[in-house]
């Protein structure tokens, strides 16, 4: 059986493509290259560009191989971004989702994994957010990926395949042996901020609100390694070809980190100083947003393998020393 991984070219569609392959399955890949690159994906998966809601490609692609499952990583995620264009959010992440799943149907695809947030629950204050909490997106970003929960429940009801929605904490890190990583320009978020500032990429970087109600006074949040977050996924798909039943769960560690730890991290792990400057609050931050993960543990047992901070760092760190050399991974597809 072969798996089709949506935006399998980007940051975390590639960990999963290596995930998928180390495991010894057949992927195709489906990719506009929009954000992500070509030479992200593993050599040994097809890449066929094009966009998820071209039904005549999609379905081509589930008549040309034995396809069971999709994992869907494609769609837009800088929620400022979403704020400004919410049409385009709603397009990329919902309608084209909607799309997908029609041909997903035609195909009698078996399962769906798909790539949800924890922001679909807002602002829900310090204690750890389990999935029965009350759902509550603050942004247009998060407004469409719960939407597309909702979509994917009601279409598995009416029409028979099984999902597994798995709703992000903050994802970070590259693979431990350096063929992936976070390779977005202009990238906001903290951990790749840091590790590009302590590698001379970026002169300094921000922190934003030192006065928050935590014990340091910056914003906590649950950082979890990308590699074990792919590891997720393997798991729920194998769960869900043992028939198991429709399910959504968090993807974080149970444990946050302030700001200032994961700058005080990355400095430790990099060996090097840098310049922080103190500003105000970012729109639209919540103080803490940590998982409570018991259900993907328990339902998956899943056993992460690099829940450490400083790990996580490492991994981003090393990924960042390889983009500066530019000795990312290059092979020239025509050969293969
Ligand atoms: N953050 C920061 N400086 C940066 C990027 C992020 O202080 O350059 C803070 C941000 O305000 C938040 C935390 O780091 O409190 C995590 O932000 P990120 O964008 O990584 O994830 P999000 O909060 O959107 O889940």
């Amino acid at each position: 059986m072969a798996v089709l991984v949506t935006g399998g070219a980007g940051y975390i569609g590639s960990h999963m493509v290596w995930e998928l392959l180390d495991s010894g399955e057949d992927v195709i890949v489906l990719d506009r290259l929009s954000t992500g690159f070509e030479w992200a994906v593993a050599p040994e998966a097809k890449l066929v560009i094009g966009d998820i809601a071209d039904a005549s490609l999609v379905k081509s692609l589930f008549r040309d191989h034995e396809i069971d499952a999709v994992m869907h990583f494609a769609g837009s995620i800088v929620v400022p971004e979403s704020v400004a264009m919410p049409l385009a959010y709603y397009e990329n992440n919902t309608c084209k989702t909607r799309a997908l799943l029609e041909t997903i149907i035609e195909g009698n695809i078996r399962h769906v994994i798909f790539s949800s947030t924890a922001a679909v629950y807002g602002n829900q204050g310090e204690a750890p957010i389990a999935e029965d909490a009350s759902t509550n997106p603050e942004s247009p970003y998060g407004r469409s990926k719960l939407m597309t929960e909702w979509m994917l429940r009601d279409a598995s009801a009416a029409h028979g395949f099984t999902y597994t929605t798995l709703r992000y904490f903050n994802v970070s890190g590259s693979d431990p042996r350096g063929r992936t990583g976070q390779s977005t320009e202009g990238a906001t978020h903290l951990i790749k901020v840091a590790c590009e500032t302590a590698t001379g990429k970026r002169p300094a970087m921000t922190v934003f609100g030192t006065d928050y109600p935590t014990p340091d006074g910056t914003c906590i949040r649950d950082y979890i390694h990308v590699s074990d977050l792919a590891a997720v996924h393997r798991l729920a798909l194998a769960r869900l070809r043992r028939g198991g039943s429709n399910l959504t769960a968090n993807c974080g560690y149970g444990r946050g980190y302030s700001v200032f730890e994961v700058i005080d991290s990355v400095k430790k792990m990099a060996g090097r100083d840098f310049d922080v400057q103190l500003c105000t609050r970012r729109a639209g931050d919540a103080s803490a947003v940590v998982a409570n993960s018991d259900l993907a543990y328990r339902e998956f047992d899943w056993q992460p393998k690099y829940a450490d901070l400083d790990r996580i760092v490492a991994d981003a760190l090393a990924w960042e020393e390889i983009l500066a050399r530019g000795n990312r991974q290059k092979f020239d597809r025509a050969e293969l």
